[in-house]
């Protein structure tokens, strides 16, 4: 009797369409395991962006959300950029408007203006400069201006300020909500439980929180951090997804994570929403030609600055 063949699964069957569609797939360290999994490059938002303007493919499918799908396009003018979940939208991003942003620029009109990557196409055409974690106090130091608006995330700013004395940083009172809820207390009893640990904490948590850390690193500085260290046990002060790689990575180390540090935005992507952006090569990113011509110019100038770690 003939062999019935399995139905194929859903990893398969985006395989097989990425195949058929020229198509490459980057995602976030914060993605769910099974996206980083079939990923062509998994990465934090500058290694994203470094990756999308290199793509040769057709068709780029970002699982990420919505402002790191912009930046590929962005990047990457004439090429399909999908989102396969276009409701995934940074609520930080979401915090600072085009509107506002001209407004503080209309207030200190010397003051340049430093955005981390975390903000819609629309406000990056009001930028001078991008940043990302990784490289935000570079970005910030490489600038002569004495006064710096800095957008959207608070906290970020603030440790930016704590290497940066000779400038005056306006800070927008923006915030991550996962970061931003991760509390001193999580790190003091995660660190009693396990008092060998090396705490290292994200620069969007808050001051509090960096004040207790060994070391402050962005998603990708702590996967070199870990890697580099003898130490055996880390307790991860971000998103809880980024343990997934490190463990991956480092199977003879152990992560603890922070209770309830999960970005809900960063999940909407499933496999299936995958499959079926990949199918119909939709919803796409668009971008009309003078938001593209502008936002381009701070995310290049970011991106010629590189690591800052
Ligand atoms: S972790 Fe924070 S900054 Fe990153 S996507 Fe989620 S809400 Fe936005």
């Amino acid at each position: 009797m003939p062999r019935i063949p399995e139905k194929m699964s859903e990893r398969e069957r985006i395989l097989e369409l990425k195949k058929e569609k020229n198509a490459v797939i980057l995602a976030h360290n914060y993605q769910r395991p099974e996206i980083q999994d079939l990923a062509d490059f998994v990465g934090d938002s500058l290694g994203l962006s470094i990756q999308a303007s290199k793509v040769e493919a057709e068709v780029i499918v970002f699982c990420g959300v919505d402002f790191m799908a912009e930046s590929a396009k962005i990047l990457n003018p004439q090429k399909i950029v999908v989102h396969p979940e276009p409701k995934a939208r940074c609520p930080m991003a979401a915090m600072c408007e085009l509107e506002g942003l001209i407004e503080i620029k209309r207030k200190y009109p010397s003051a340049k203006v430093v955005g981390y990557v975390n903000t819609t196409a629309a406000c990056k055409t009001e930028m001078d400069v991008c940043c990302t974690s990784s490289n935000a106090v570079k970005v910030v130091s490489s600038l002569h201006d004495k006064e710096i608006i800095f957008v959207p995330d608070e906290n970020l700013g603030r440790y930016v300020q704590r290497f940066v004395k000779d400038k005056n940083i306006i800070l927008w009172p923006g915030f991550c909500p996962t970061h931003n809820a991760i509390k001193p207390d999580q790190i003091k009893r995660l660190k009693k439980a396990h008092p060998d640990a090396v705490v290292i904490v994200h620069p969007e948590c808050r001051p509090e929180v960096i004040d207790l850390a060994d070391a402050v690193k962005s998603t990708e500085g702590m996967i070199k951090f870990v890697k580099a260290s003898d130490k055996r046990e880390f307790i991860i002060g971000t998103e809880k997804e980024l343990i997934y790689r490190l463990k991956k990575e480092n199977p003879e180390k152990i992560f603890y994570s922070i209770p309830g540090a999960i970005c809900p935005t960063m999940k909407m992507i499933t496999l299936s929403s995958v499959a079926k952006a990949l199918e119909n090569l939709a919803p796409r990113v668009e971008l009309d030609e003078e938001t593209i011509r502008k936002a381009k110019i701070p995310l290049e100038r970011m991106m010629e600055i590189g690591r800052g770690d």
